[in-house]
């Protein structure tokens, strides 16, 4: 795949509001945050999107995102409230950057169905 803004990121050669990093993975505040709080959880290796996942090889990464989703929604006091976690996949999915990542939302009550 090709590079995309996310690995300018992951590298610190772009500024971003992260919130939580590991070995494994990064997390940072979306630039245009569609709720109170929008968070991006991304791997530190590159997969484009959600389609390119194996449960079986990549569940470990996986868990890793949504313990990560768990632990910054326990810091920034939703994780009572609640939240919604989501994966774009490509075009119809509404996917603009092809690095997975997995959207963090709340501090609102979300509406279902999704625009
Ligand atoms: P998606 O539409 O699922 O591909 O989501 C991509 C998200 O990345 C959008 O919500 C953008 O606002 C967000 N985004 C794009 N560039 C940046 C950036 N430099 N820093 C933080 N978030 C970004």
């Amino acid at each position: 795949m090709s590079e995309t803004i996310f690995s300018k990121i992951i590298r610190k050669e772009i500024p971003a509001d992260i919130v939580f990093e590991n070995e494994k993975v990064l997390a940072f505040s979306d630039i245009r945050p569609q709720a109170p709080i929008h968070v991006l959880i991304i791997p530190k290796i590159e997969i484009a999107t959600v389609s390119e996942l194996n449960g079986k090889l990549h569940a470990e990464l996986l868990g890793e995102m949504i313990d990560a989703a768990n632990k910054i929604a326990a810091d920034k006091g939703i994780d009572k409230s609640g939240f919604r976690l989501l994966f774009n996949c490509k075009d119809d999915g509404g996917q603009e950057v092809y690095h997975l990542h997995l959207h963090l939302l709340g501090g609102r009550k979300m509406n279902w169905p999704p625009g």
